[in-house]
């Protein structure tokens, strides 16, 4: 992976004229990626100097409220007393970890857009970054945003910048964005990064436990709920599966923020089907999410139907239809989009 060495001076000019009054912010329904890159570069910057306040638009999942820092995020639907939003308007850099599109920013997207004065940095590996930015990464071949943000800071200050607090937020962008280090763009280089971190002191079953063990019997019961509701439909050669879970059904299960995370990769654990969907109701909208294996396209997938996007194997969207008009609508777009 390679950093673009243009882009890297306007960051190393940006930085040099500080303090500076900084603002990190990263997508709605953050994860450990958003979470992970957003805190250790923030530690970094803060170690340069400069003044810094992370914000995420709405609250993280409860398992990863461990994390080094995590204290210090602001969550910006929080924020009744406007304080996030003053120092979104008094940022001179604003950072913008692990999107693509302001859209997913929500509410937290107009206040970051009134600031017509802060330089704009987007740090990203999401496919097709929007126009707009001052200083761009946006590396879709990075397989996360934390893996990224650690290239950059060994690239701007040596890997000994890196402490193993810094490390820990960085392993969990990684681990949890690669689905613990079994999707694509595994480097050699990312697993030298993970061995520079274990050398620091990086206990791996700790933060794997942390993540990964730390949910509730509800959670466990909704996952086994929803895949024996799952279905499936053959479009061609392709073999695609679905599952959607309402708001009614939630709250048999006492729903918290973050307890559908990783259901939608399990229809992939089966050999025939090489794309998976989960649809969850909220209170506005019906969130989707899409994965898939091999050539199968869910960026493209996303974009075309769901109003959403992310990454070719990987990506969410949303619909604004009831939970049946949605599942007829996806049928339908299916069909279409394998008769190609
Ligand atoms: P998840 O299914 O885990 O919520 O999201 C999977 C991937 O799709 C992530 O990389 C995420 O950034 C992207 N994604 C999820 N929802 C949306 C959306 O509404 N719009 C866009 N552009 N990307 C999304
Ligand atoms: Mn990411």
């Amino acid at each position: 992976m390679e950093l673009d060495k243009a882009e890297l001076s306007k960051l190393k000019e940006l930085l040099d004229y500080g303090p500076h009054k900084i603002v990190i912010v990263s997508h709605t329904n953050p994860d450990g990626d958003a979470i992970g890159s957003s805190l250790a570069w923030g530690r970094w910057l803060e170690g340069k100097g400069h003044e810094v306040c992370c914000i995420v638009p709405n609250k993280y999942p409860y398992f990863l409220d461990w994390m080094p820092g995590i204290g210090r995020l602001g969550v910006f639907k929080e924020d009744k007393e406007g304080e996030l939003a003053a120092r979104i308007a008094e940022a001179g850099i604003i950072f913008c970890m692990d999107f693509n599109m302001v859209a997913r920013l929500e509410g937290l997207g107009e206040t970051i857009l009134a600031n017509k004065t802060a330089k704009t940095v987007l740090i990203d590996h999401h496919l097709e970054a929007p126009q707009g930015f001052d200083v761009y990464f946006s590396i879709p071949e990075s397989s996360s945003t934390s893996y990224l943000a650690y290239k950059l800071i060994q690239e701007l200050d040596g890997e000994d910048a890196i402490t193993l607090e810094m490390g820990e937020n960085l392993y969990v962008g990684m681990m949890t964005d690669t689905g613990n280090f079994s999707f694509s763009n595994l480097t050699a280089d990312l697993f030298e990064v993970v061995a520079s971190l274990v050398r620091k002191g990086l206990n791996i079953p700790r933060i794997n436990s942390l993540v990964y063990n730390s949910y509730s019997v509800d959670r466990v019961r909704l996952l086994g709920y929803a895949l024996t509701r799952m279905e499936t439909l053959k479009a061609g050669a392709t073999t695609v599966a679905y599952m959607a879970l309402r708001e009614s059904e939630l709250r048999r299960f006492n729903f918290q923020q973050g307890d559908s995370e990783g259901f939608v990769n399990y229809p992939l654990t089966v050999k025939e089907i090489s794309m998976s969907a989960m649809f969850i109701q909220t209170r506005n909208f019906i969130r989707v999410s899409f994965r898939s294996r091999g050539d199968v396209d869910v960026n493209q997938f996303a974009r075309q139907y769901f109003e959403g996007g992310g990454h070719k194997n990987a990506s969410g969207g949303k619909s604004f239809k009831s939970v049946p008009e949605t599942i007829e609508y996806f049928r339908k777009c299916v069909a279409e989009f394998f008769s190609k």
